[in-house]
């Protein structure tokens, strides 16, 4: 995986841990350390500050060292999680600066909302690191494209879609926005499939038929 190149931030990726590591315990956590080369970690997680101190080749191993020893379904479950809380972090301090968080923005009808709801995330996600997002609209669909994906990062001729990571973090979000349950998310262009990975992931989300 190419190091060195893009990273995000320490309070990301600890959060993101953090919920990991609430369902793994403490001596799963280790093992998924030490089988991810990220021995350093043990010691020094990375802070709970906004220092952009992580290279997404780590985060995107972190990420695959889980399916090595979940499998797929594990590592689905786990990421999810851990995305749902990284919106839960996320809205706290993104709500208030972005708009999201007053009555005007609840007041919207529903495929606005949502618009402004994505587009408020893909700024925030951007304040948090070098991970590029765009939104657009596609019929009645809504597509969050990834230019640089941290999750899968380097990763190529995966058979399955693996960034569940941020399908939890949408579908937090739409949550939030009282949403949820009329609205999916799929990933529905993943990089790690690619024999060639160029970092760009495509979330759709639709309205559940
Ligand atoms: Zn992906």
């Amino acid at each position: 995986m190419e190091r060195g190149k893009f990273f995000q931030s320490n309070h990301r990726t600890r959060i993101y841990l953090d919920a990991i590591a609430e369902v793994i315990g403490h001596h799963g956590l280790l093992a998924l350390l030490r089988l991810a080369d990220l021995t350093y970690w043990i010691d020094h997680p990375p802070p709970y500050d906004e220092v952009w101190g992580v290279d997404f080749a780590d985060f995107s191993q972190l990420n695959a060292t889980l399916e090595m020893m979940y499998g797929p379904r594990g590592q689905r479950a786990l990421t999810m999680r851990a995305g749902r809380a990284s919106f839960d972090e996320a809205i706290e301090q993104l709500g208030p600066k972005v708009g999201l968080a007053g009555a005007t923005f609840q007041a919207l009808p529903v495929p606005l909302r949502i618009k402004a709801l994505l587009e408020a995330l893909a700024r925030g996600m951007e304040q948090h690191g070098h991970t590029a997002v765009t939104v657009r609209k596609e019929g009645a669909q809504f597509i969050y494209s990834v230019h640089t994906c941290s999750m899968c990062w380097g990763q190529h001729d995966v058979e399955h879609p693996v960034c569940h990571g941020t399908v939890g973090f949408l579908l937090q979000a739409l949550t939030w926005a009282e949403v949820g349950d009329d609205f999916q998310v799929e990933e529905s262009r993943c990089s790690a499939t690619q024999a060639a990975g160029d970092g760009r992931c495509e979330f759709t989300v639709s309205a559940i038929a």
